[in-house]
């Protein structure tokens, strides 16, 4: 029987006239099909969650909603495994990457923010006032009000949670549409929500695609009162002129093109690994991925040399496969855009160190989206493989000669998401990183990060950060309240 993943709106599952199907990536078989909202769901998402503000959501304080957060993240623990399946099942992702990263990090955002909310402080200050007695101005915290929450598919659970949890624990009222890729996981937190007792209508969820579809139906809706959105810079754009015509606040976490700088004084195997797992995990699809790499001279054929056999090694395969390490790209479209990109760097005169191509296993993963994993050299700074976000597990390796270079070479790009270095030499590494134009700068790691701490990006990769606290101011607004006393 063919599962049918629906809306939820107010509390009720609802379908609609058109369905889509997702597919898995894997092998290309059918997953399920999936209810596309139309205008009128998401007219109701919107009045529902406007309802709730004014309802029982609004009226809980912020000790009662750091509760149900908790049993959010209980319920998604106690439903662990058909959380586990469905996110593999939808991209493909090994059960080792699911089980270490896309659930627990799912259960874990709503956690942070559920404890965080509780300790959220407000500013004070006392001033004397002219005609004497004193005047005490202080903050209050309001949330925004019906918070419109668009995901992408790279990591579904885990960044769609990053953003409806503080959301939620902040005190709105959240619309979430995840990517049409991707509705696995979110339909289940959809039952999750219901089953901790969240109110009608303080967490909706909409099926969809972006134009003419469910993404901009709640983007250029009038009732919105804030849209936070992950995915690709283009479609920040038209996000953000959307928002633009209501004056409406956005949080965006867009696309990368990272670079990763290693100096010859680098611990070379920590760097090599490192690159590596930047370059290749989860095949490229991650937006903190590597796809410029810049290796000081005097290392860079042995660089060049070690990262290929890393590359080699990657086993690409099922979920369950022993040792896989290679998911399959999301879907044919995005694997299609990944090699035209590989067609592109020949063509550009790129030498291909190791892939460009695809690989074959003589079952039925030949009907499944899988790239090879590719290393080129040989390329200018100007090329388009240099400049433009691929998405995929493939990198460009070029050499330097100095730390004035290498940090011109690293900004001279519209993008701004993160950067890794790798040297031994701290004061360096320092320097560097306060250099280079990133909202994440690592220095001999990849990837780690608490989650208090500011995550967004620079120029094209974003506008405000998330994280911690900052999460919370994004999807809060002050009023000043002055009392004379
Ligand atoms: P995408 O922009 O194509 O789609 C993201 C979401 O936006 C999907 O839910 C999609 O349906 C929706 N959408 C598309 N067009 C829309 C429109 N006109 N109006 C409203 N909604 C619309 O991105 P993607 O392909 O799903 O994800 C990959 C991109 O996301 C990459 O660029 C990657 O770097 C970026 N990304 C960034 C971060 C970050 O934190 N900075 C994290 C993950 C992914």
């Amino acid at each position: 029987m063919t599962t049918l993943m629906r809306n939820y709106v107010n509390g009720e599952w609802i379908t609609t006239g058109r369905t889509f199907p997702t597919l898995n990536p894997v092998d290309g078989s059918h997953v399920a099909d999936v209810s596309e909202a139309d205008q009128d769901t998401v007219d109701r998402a919107v009045k529902a969650a406007r309802a709730a503000m004014d309802g029982a959501w609004g009226k809980l304080t912020a000790a009662e909603r750091s509760a149900l957060l908790h049993k959010v993240a209980d319920g998604i623990e106690a439903r662990f495994d058909e959380f586990l399946e469905a996110e593999v099942a939808d991209t493909g992702h090994s059960y080792p990457h699911a089980r270490a990263i896309d659930i627990p990090r799912g259960a874990a955002n709503f956690r942070i923010f559920a404890d965080l909310i509780k300790a959220y402080p407000n500013e004070a200050y006392e001033m004397a006032a002219p005609e004497g007695g004193a005047v005490l101005n202080y903050s209050h915290r309001r949330p925004l009000g019906v918070v419109a929450v668009i995901a992408p598919w790279d990591l579904p659970l885990l960044l769609l949670s990053w953003k409806v949890a503080p959301a939620m624990a902040a005190g709105n009222a959240v619309i979430a549409k995840p990517s049409e890729e991707t509705p696995a996981t979110a339909t289940l937190l959809a039952e999750v929500m219901a089953e901790a007792g969240v109110p009608p209508g303080a967490f909706n969820l909409i099926h969809g695609f972006g134009p003419n579809s469910a993404g901009e139906f709640l983007t250029t809706h009038p009732g919105i009162d804030g849209i936070t959105f992950t995915g690709e810079s283009h479609t920040g754009t038209i996000i953000m002129k959307a928002a633009a015509e209501r004056v409406k606040p956005v949080s965006f976490e867009l696309g990368g093109k990272n670079p990763g700088i290693v100096f010859a004084d680098c611990d070379f195997d920590a760097a090599v690994d490192g690159i590596a797992k930047a370059a290749f995990s989860n095949g490229g699809q991650i937006c903190m991925c590597t796809e410029r790499v810049y290796v000081e001279r005097p290392i860079f054929d042995k660089f060049v040399a070690a990262l290929k056999r890393k590359a080699e090694a990657l086993v690409p395969g099922r979920p369950a496969d022993p040792g896989v390490d290679m998911p399959p790209m999301i879907s044919a479209e995005h694997r299609d855009k990944v090699l035209s990109y590989y067609r592109l760097a020949v063509g550009e005169g790129a030498t291909v160190v190791t892939g460009g191509g695809v690989p074959q296993f003589g079952d039925e993963r030949d009907e499944g989206f899988f790239v090879q994993p590719t290393i080129w050299t040989g390329l200018g700074d100007t090329a388009r493989i240099c400049r433009e976000e691929i998405f995929g597990p493939c990198c460009h390796v070029a050499p330097f000669d100095s730390e004035d270079e290498v940090i011109a070479r690293a900004n001279d790009t519209h993008y701004g998401l993160c950067a890794s270095i790798w040297t031994q030499n701290l004061a360096r590494g320092h320097r560097v990183a306060h250099a280079v134009q990133a909202g994440l700068v690592w220095v001999n790691s990849w990837y780690l990060r608490d989650l208090r701490t500011p995550f967004g990006g620079v120029k094209m990769s974003g506008i405000g950060r998330e994280g911690g606290m900052h999460s919370l101011n994004f999807y809060s607004e002050p009023s000043n309240i002055c009392v004379k006393f």
